[in-house]
């Protein structure tokens, strides 16, 4: 008895040691800190998107429920309250502006602060310190999250200044939407730069030199649901990856699932978890990559919550994730196509993937008059119902969001944090910037005396 007391002290005084020879010998193992940092943002992707994506990829003839990448790499919480003048209920420009510059702001502030100066991001800070850069999206290059980190303006909503700054970041890829943010001069002004400008998706794949411009819609990329096959966040990301890593001195890429918040303001379930596919397809490239390069950290997160989506509704205890499954389109092109096709009842059965009935015809005949929206509202309202999804709000929510990170460093990420942690932390994960110290400028040797002289 008196041993085992004994042999725990011994092992209780032991224990820091041996964590501190651990924590000695770990940089020989594996790096400390990381080279690359892939920060991804599922735009509007608050908890219930996470858990709903679950259960729609769910393998309903299994008894176990599959985990998803997102269950793979959770490790913890943020808060994403704005700065005090915006209340508890942040929008994407000062949430983007918090992950990217580790500084609160009021909603609608591109990286600036309250008195509308700008925040150094870490894009800037990655710059500096010789490191390439990248944002892949699939909204408009120039919108609310990708803009806090490329670029200062005192509103999101000054889309054409936001574009024209581009030009001045240095950053080495761009890839989203937003044709008619770059005029011909816009674009000539990057060719000169030396970039490849694009805006066929299909010339990505050809695509070698670091540095582009990659225009693949006029405003944001279609809906995920319309083109199931197309992955294009996800090819988006992995070109990014193969482009940025070409500089032996790291990069920092951010990934942005931007119309997932979208479509929580529309209250659409469907074309939700298509994005939420598309943006969960970006993740697992980027894990793949991760667990290849393990150098690399990926840190990823939602800027907020949109939509106040719930699973369940209406005192029901169910959800029914098959009646998404069925749709074969977002409920915005089936509408689009039933005002366009008098056999429309049948093309709606075959796209919603329910049979209509007379009442549900006569719903839909009454919204297919009053146009598009009201068609889709209806539609969307059917898909509610019979899946048992609920939404409170068009807007954003205040709930805390998930923080999901693997990669050296990844360890910092866990637990509950406020969104300008992480960007705090990912800035302390970043190479030091190579300036010379008095304690680090190393002894130079004694030069022989017919040294040859470099032509450099
Ligand atoms: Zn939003």
């Amino acid at each position: 008895m008196k041993f085992k007391q004994l042999s725990a002290l011994a092992l209780a005084l032991l224990l820091p040691l041996t964590a501190l020879a651990e924590d000695m010998l770990a940089p020989a193992l594996a790096p400390s800190r990381p080279k690359n940092v892939i920060i991804m943002i599922g735009d509007g992707m608050g908890p219930a998107y996470t858990t709903a994506y679950r259960y729609f990829k769910d393998n309903p003839d299994t008894e176990e429920v599959e985990q998803t990448v997102f269950d793979r790499l959770l490790v913890g919480m943020a808060s994403t309250y704005p700065a005090r003048v915006s209340g508890y209920v942040t929008d994407s420009a000062a949430a983007a502006t918090a992950l990217a510059t580790g500084s609160k702001s009021y909603n609608g502030a591109i990286s600036v602060d309250l008195q509308k100066q700008p925040l150094e991001t870490i894009m800037e800070r990655a710059k500096k310190r010789g490191l390439s850069t990248g944002v892949a999206v699939t909204c408009q290059v120039n919108h609310a999250t990708p803009a806090a980190f490329l670029s200062h303006n005192e509103s999101r909503k000054n889309y054409d200044e936001i574009a024209a700054t581009y030009i001045n970041t240095d950053a080495d890829v761009l890839l989203g939407g937003g044709q008619k943010y770059f005029t011909a001069p816009m674009l000539e002004a990057f060719r000169n730069k030396g970039y490849q400008v694009i805006n066929d998706f299909n010339l990505l794949q050809n695509v070698t030199q670091p540095k582009v411009l990659g225009l693949f819609a006029d405003v944001q990329l279609p809906w995920a649901v319309d083109e199931p096959d197309a992955h294009r966040l996800s090819t988006m990301t992995n070109k990014a990856l193969a482009l940025l890593s070409q500089n032996p001195q790291g990069f920092v890429l951010m990934v942005e699932g931007s119309q997932i918040d979208w479509a929580g303001h529309d209250n659409d379930i469907v074309a939700a978890m298509g994005e939420m596919d598309e943006f969960a397809h970006a993740v697992e490239a980027v894990e793949q990559y991760v667990r290849s390069h393990p150098d690399t950290l990926m840190v990823v997160t939602a800027d907020h919550n949109t939509g106040g989506m719930s699973i369940g509704r209406d005192g029901k205890y169910a959800w029914y994730p098959e009646v998404i499954k069925a749709v074969k389109a977002s409920p915005e092109t089936l509408a689009a196509k039933a005002l366009a096709d008098d056999n429309w009842p049948q093309l709606l059965a075959d796209g919603l993937g329910f049979a209509i009935d007379d009442e549900l015809k006569a719903r839909f005949d009454h919204a297919r008059m009053q146009g598009k929206d009201v068609l889709a509202q209806a539609i969307k309202h059917e898909i509610d119902l019979r899946s048992n999804t609920g939404w409170t709000t068009s807007g954003h929510t205040g709930v805390d969001v998930q923080v999901f990170a693997t990669g050296p460093g990844a360890e910092l990420f866990i637990g509950n944090q406020d969104n300008t942690d992480i960007a705090n932390k990912l800035v302390s994960l970043l190479p030091k910037p190579k300036k010379a110290t008095a304690a680090s400028v190393p002894v130079p040797a004694p030069a022989p005396a017919s040294a040859p002289v470099s032509a450099n």
